[in-house]
C-alpha cells in the first residue's frame, strides 16, 4: 500500500501516528511523508533556524526512509492559510506521482490554525482518489470521533517514544504532550477501546476498498 502522511509542522505525525508509522513500515508499505513548516520562528532563541529540520530527518533516518520519501517545506509557521493555494499544489503533485491509497493528515477538527488548512487541503486534494483519516492530537481538539484504530504492541510504543527523543528542542519546552506517561496513558485508552494492549485512534474522512 502507498501511505502518505502529512504534517503541518515537524513532529505532529509523529505525536499522532509515529506508532501505527513503525507498524507501516514493518509490514512492507511504501511511505511518503510531508511536512510544510520547519517553524523557525519557534525555536528557543540561540537555535540554528534549520534545527527542527535536521531532527526531522533525523526522525526518517532513524525509520531507515531514504531522501526520495521525504518533502520538507518551509512556510512560515502560523501563516499556512497565506500559502494556501501552494500548498494544494504541492500535494496534487504528490498525488500524481505517488498515487497514494491511503492519506493520512490532521483532524477537521483540530483548532491550530495551521493544522486546519493542511487538513482541508488534504481533503480537496484527494477526496476522490484515496482514502483519508485523521490522527489525534488530543491538545488541539475539542471533540475527536475515534472512528478507527490501528491497533500496536508496546514495541510499536517504544519505537514512537524513541522517534520523539530526536526533538531534542522540543523536549526542552517540557511540553506536556512530549511524556511518555501521556503518550503511553493515551495509547492505552485508545488500546481498551479496541481490545489490544495499545492503539492509536483515527477520524475516518474517506474510506474506499
Ligand atoms: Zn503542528
Amino acid at each position: 500500500m502507498n501511505i502518505l502522511i502529512l504534517s503541518p509542522h515537524t513532529d505532529d505525525a509523529e505525536l499522532g501516528c509515529g506508532g501505527s508509522i513503525c507498524k507501516f513500515l514493518e509490514n512492507g508499505n511504501n511511505v511518503y511523508w510531508m511536512v510544510f513548516s520547519t517553524a523557525e520562528e519557534s525555536l528557543p532563541e540561540g537555535m540554528p533556524k534549520d534545527t527542527l529540520k535536521s531532527e526531522f530527518l533525523d526522525v526518517t533516518q532513524h525509520l531507515g526512509l531514504c531522501e526520495e520519501e521525504v518533502q520538507v517545506c518551509n512556510f512560515r509557521v502560523r501563516y499556512l492559510h497565506e500559502h494556501r493555494q501552494e500548498i494544494l499544489d504541492q500535494l496534487i503533485k504528490t498525488r500524481k506521482k505517488f498515487n497514494p491509497d491511503l492519506v493520512i493528515g490532521p483532524s477537521i477538527n483540530d483548532y491550530h490554525q495551521d493544522h486546519q488548512i493542511i487538513a482541508n487541503e488534504m481533503i480537496r486534494a484527494f477526496k476522490t482518489t484515496s482514502s483519508i483519516i485523521s490522527y489525534e492530537l488530543p491538545w488541539n481538539h475539542i471533540t475527536f470521533n475515534t472512528q478507527l484504530f490501528i491497533k500496536l504492541t508496546e514495541e510499536h510504543m517504544s519505537k514512537k517514544c524513541d522517534l520523539l527523543k530526536n526533538y531534542k528542542s522540543q523536549y526542552i519546552k517540557e511540553r506536556l504532550y512530549f511524556s511518555e506517561e501521556f503518550i503511553f496513558g493515551l495509547a492505552r485508552s485508545r488500546g481498551v477501546q479496541c481490545n489490544s494492549k495499545y492503539a492509536e485512534a483515527f477520524e475516518v474522512i474517506r474510506w474506499m476498498l
